[in-house]
């Protein structure tokens, strides 16, 4: 095994993504889908792509989908990065903010792709330990960094910082690019896209996965000055230029523009986590407090493993992961309400 392959492929540890089962009937609350489905002007704008036009390559400045990005989030087209999901944005950020003599920072409970991106581009990284309730000591990531990296809410804690503390963040990292991965803002936490204009070094990271509906799609932003915007289309022009196809660009405009919809779909789902949360703490569940769409909790007298299998064997997937300081924390995205019934029926019968 591994003949012919690269030194750096040799070594790399990929990410594990979240089982994504093709076959079955699974109420899946592992990957922090959305239970909705896209946007009708979406699906109507999917339809409409269907053209001959696919015999063209796509704008290769997503044109349109700069301007419907820069409309929805109060910024001008030149500040908006569009790439094929958030996940290859970050991973050009690695590329294109990171250099091997400075530690990029970021907090040792958080999004796992991170360390594989730092490992994978020859960078090192400086994990900061959480606080013991898994807040973020921010004062930790203060000071001489190479870069830093923030998912606010965290993931797969699902708290969130404030923006004045992502002001001092930004005001105490003034020689580095501080990333702000805002995959969760749309559930309950405050953007940092306002704080652009006033900060040269920040870059906000945002996807249409999660709070659009539409992971399927593979479509996230960069928002930021033209400086850093422009590193970034010099890493994607060293790859590929033609990340977002012109079906994609289109539905991804169309959903960002259907701000009723967006706004009805968030509700939901925010109503669902108060509703989940009080019911999961009525079984003796400890939960963090979540501005996403998903919960993070462990029972005091049940090992994490036992009840992720016991979910499992009947038919609902979580996800969790087998670091020692999270070994018995589940990750449980919010489904429906009807999803969450099921939830907590099958935890009712496996706790009796
Ligand atoms: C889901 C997620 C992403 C990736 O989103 P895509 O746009 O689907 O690639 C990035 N960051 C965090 C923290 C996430 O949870």
């Amino acid at each position: 095994m591994k003949e012919f392959w690269s030194a750096r492929i040799r070594d790399a540890v990929p990410y594990v993504p979240g089982e994504q089962p093709q076959q079955g009937k699974w109420i899946k609350l592992n990957t922090n889908e959305n239970p909705y489905p896209p946007s009708p002007r979406a699906l109507e704008a999917l339809v409409r792509a269907a053209n001959e036009d696919l015999r063209l390559y796509p704008a290769p400045e997503c044109t349109d989908l700069c301007a419907a990005a820069a409309q929805c989030w109060g910024v001008e087209p030149e500040q908006v990065f569009c790439g094929n999901g958030s996940d290859e944005i970050l991973a050009f950020c690695f590329q294109a903010f990171f250099d091997p003599e400075r530690p990029v920072a970021f907090p040792a409970v958080s999004y796992s792709f991170y360390p594989v991106y730092a490992e994978y581009f020859g960078l090192t990284c400086r994990q900061v330990p959480m606080n013991r309730d898994f807040s973020v000591p921010l004062e930790k990531l203060w000071g001489d960094n190479g870069g830093v990296v923030l998912p606010n809410p965290n993931a797969p804690t699902g708290l969130a910082v404030g923006l004045e503390e992502i002001e001092t963040l930004l005001e105490r990292n003034p020689q580095a690019v501080v990333i702000i991965d805002e995959a969760y803002v749309d559930f309950g936490a405050s953007s940092a896209v306002p704080l652009i204009s006033r900060y040269p070094n920040l870059l906000v990271v945002q996807t249409l996965s999660k709070s659009r509906s539409l992971a399927g799609l593979r479509v996230g932003f960069a928002l930021g000055q033209e400086n850093l915007i422009a590193a970034l289309r010099c890493v994607r022009d060293s790859i590929n230029s033609y990340t977002v196809d012109r079906a994609a660009q289109a539905v991804a405009a169309a959903a960002l523009l259907d701000r009723d919809y967006f706004e009805q779909t968030r509700q939901k789902i925010m109503e669902t986590r108060a509703w989940t949360a009080g019911e999961l703490e009525r079984l003796g569940f400890s939960l963090c407090p979540s501005r996403s769409n998903f919960l993070f909790i462990r029972h005091p007298r049940r090992e994490g493993k036992a009840l992720f299998d016991a979910l499992r064997q009947r038919g609902i997937l979580v996800r969790r992961w087998d670091r020692e300081e999270i070994r018995d924390w589940l990750r449980v995205t919010i489904g429906t309400q009807k999803q969450m019934q099921a939830l907590l029926g099958a935890l009712k019968e496996i706790l009796s």
